[in-house]
């Protein structure tokens, strides 16, 4: 396990993930589509916040259930909790997931070329 530290662009968004990055998500649904993140799913243990969560803002849309969080001052969005599962994707099998999904763009120290990109239908969901 390695820990990769993260930031938004103006640093007062500071966090730490101890995981392990071998690929990223790149999700064309209609808010990862805009804002270009390349995602990666960590635990909810595996984030430590070095900034109040309280400090950040939150935008919220859709059914709701999804948290996105991202810096007041610079606007970049670091992490988000993922939308609760449908109906539909729980009948299909797909397994809830209750962890962070964080912006791997957010992260120093981390070559994205080298990183393999599974792309996510998020659209179709
Ligand atoms: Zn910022």
């Amino acid at each position: 396990m390695k820990i990769y530290k993260g930031s938004c662009h103006c640093q007062f968004i500071r966090f730490e993930v101890t995981t392990n990055i071998d690929h990223v998500r790149r999700c064309n649904c209609s808010v990862c589509l805009k804002r270009g993140a390349l995602n990666f799913r960590v635990d909810k243990s595996a984030l430590r916040l070095l900034t109040s969560i309280d400090d950040l803002s939150l935008y919220q849309w859709g059914s709701q259930s999804a948290e996105d969080y991202f810096c007041p001052k610079c606007g970049i969005l670091t992490f988000r909790k993922p939308s609760r599962l449908t109906q539909a994707e729980l009948d299909n099998g797909t397994k809830p997931f209750a962890g962070w999904t964080i912006n791997a763009r957010c992260l120093h120290d981390l070559d994205l070329k080298t990183l393999t990109i599974i792309n996510i239908n998020g659209q179709a969901i």
